[in-house]
């Protein structure tokens, strides 16, 4: 669309659309990352409201039933590098028993958290901190102005019908850039994107078949006649609960940023649930019962932004302190692949394993083993703020991060810390009147390099 259109569609729809809100902040997409955006914001002193898709806020955690926070320590676990709203959640989970700790000191598991129960509690902070509400809304569209660079408003769809939500600044943590490629700024897609794999919670589910892998094998014998797609098959019994988790859909290639393929993906994940609990059944177990389908597919990855900043896994896991360090994290570079199918793991002491379902796992270096490891890595507040806008910043899984890198980052406590970064450079930037981009050095990219 031409400038010009542009802003005229901006002023036309100005003048039809009721205005919902004018608030300082407006947060799209309420999982922990937006939640957590939002709740830094407001603390500071700005009026936020956040609008979420779902009826609940959580994202991927809540709604899709993903239950588990990896370490908060460095490498050797001398101490801890992750806290603020990460650790105030795990507080207030632990207070009425709604979390189990990992039992042994673990680089990749650390906290069991009841999925459903956190629903109730980041409503408690929604509410406690004076963010503004909307669920059952998703934005739509986007006003801008100043040639695309400024974000004047969203469009909302609710069940007033189409409104606007008014703001000074403007936090996409849709998770697929939705407000980013509303207002026409562009995205990028790694070369093959992580299979998709939607939880679901099974009652009846028999727990002796996780050891040693005899699901994957009695999935494997069955391939052909259910049609199920081979990958990496993990499960853990749902916290303070008698039912159990499983993630052992396995949905590659498609891209849950186009309309047509996210429907794919939610219809498939159910068929391939069923599947598994007549896989499980005709082995002679009690067939299990799907107790709660998510409400939202479990999305590893979609489009990424471009940003000021593009980590890479070399980078990232050199233990580089960046001068606009947004969060610092342990996990290792975990990437699910369909061809071969499996996950290939990078560790940040240089080895790395690669799991193929029903084969042996093979392990080898990927770094010089001269190198020594760092104690955790960090990533830049640059690689979350797409380059063409003034007054827009991303959260979430949509971070310019190349497959490795990415792999890392995409976790929940390295989300959750993207989230509190967005809502702390906000709030500066309000604070101070300023550009977004004005809080950090600059390196922008090249067009030849956007386009
Ligand atoms: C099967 C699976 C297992 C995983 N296991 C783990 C694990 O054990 N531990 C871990 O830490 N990480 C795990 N991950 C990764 C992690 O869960 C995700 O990478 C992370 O949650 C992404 O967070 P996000 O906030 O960017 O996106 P999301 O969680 O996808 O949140 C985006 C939110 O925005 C909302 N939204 C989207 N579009 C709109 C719109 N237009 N308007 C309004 N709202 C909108 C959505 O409803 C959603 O609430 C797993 C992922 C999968 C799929």
């Amino acid at each position: 669309m031409k400038n010009t259109d542009t802003k005229l569609r901006t002023q036309l729809l100005s003048r039809l659309l009721p205005v919902s809100a004018e608030v300082d902040i407006a947060i799209a997409g309420g999982s922990c990352t937006g939640v957590f955006a939002a709740v830094t914001a407001a603390r500071l002193g700005a009026k936020c409201a956040i609008i979420e898709a779902q009826n609940r806020f959580g994202g991927t955690m809540t709604a899709g039933q993903v239950c588990y926070w990896h370490s908060l320590f460095n490498s050797d676990y001398s101490s801890q590098i992750i806290t603020g709203l990460t650790q105030e959640v795990i507080d207030r989970m632990a207070k009425r028993g709604l979390i189990e700790f990992w039992k042994e000191k673990n680089p990749h598991w650390y906290v069991n958290l009841n999925t459903e129960e956190l629903c109730c509690e980041l409503d408690e902070m929604v509410i406690e901190s004076g963010v503004l509400p909307f669920l059952h809304t998703r934005v739509a569209d986007v006003l801008t102005s100043g040639e695309g660079t400024y974000v004047d408003g969203v469009i909302i769809a609710g069940k007033d019908g189409l409104s606007v939500i008014k703001a000074k600044y403007f936090i996409d943590a849709t998770g697929d850039a939705d407000l980013v490629r509303f207002a026409g700024g562009k995205v990028w897609r790694n070369s093959e994107l992580q299979t998709s794999t939607t939880c679901v919670k099974f009652s009846r589910w028999p727990r002796e078949i996780m050891a040693e892998n005899r699901i994957g094998r009695m999935i494997h014998a069955a391939k052909e006649k259910y049609k199920m797609p081979e990958g990496v098959i993990w499960g853990a019994d749902c916290c303070c609960s008698n039912t159990y988790m499983f993630a052992g859909t396995n949905i590659p290639l498609l891209d849950s940023s186009n309309q047509k393929e996210l429907t794919e993906i939610e219809i498939e994940s159910r068929r391939q649930m069923r599947a598994v609990a007549d896989i499980v059944g005709e082995a002679g177990y009690p067939r299990p019962v799907i107790e709660a389908v998510p409400s939202l597919a479990g999305i590893r990855e979609s489009c990424h932004i471009h940003s000021l900043y593009r980590i890479t896994l070399d980078e990232l896991f050199s233990g580089k302190v960046f001068e606009d360090a947004a969060g610092k994290g342990t996990y290792r570079s975990d990437v699910h692949r369909r061809d071969p199918p499996g996950t290939l793991f990078r560790y940040l002491d240089g080895t790395e394993i690669l799991l193929t379902p029903c084969e042996p796992a093979y392990k080898r270096r990927w770094r010089n083993a001269s190198l020594p490891t760092p104690p955790y890595y960090t990533w830049p507040l640059r690689s979350q703020i797409p380059v063409k806008f003034r007054n827009l910043i991303t959260a979430g899984r949509m971070i310019d991060a190349d497959a490795g890198a990415y792999g890392a980052l995409r976790v929940m406590v390295n989300m959750n810390q993207s989230g509190e970064a967005a809502g702390n450079a906000v709030f500066r930037a309000l604070d101070a009147g300023k550009n977004i981009p004005e809080l950090v050095k600059t390196r922008n990219h090249s067009m030849q390099e956007i386009n």
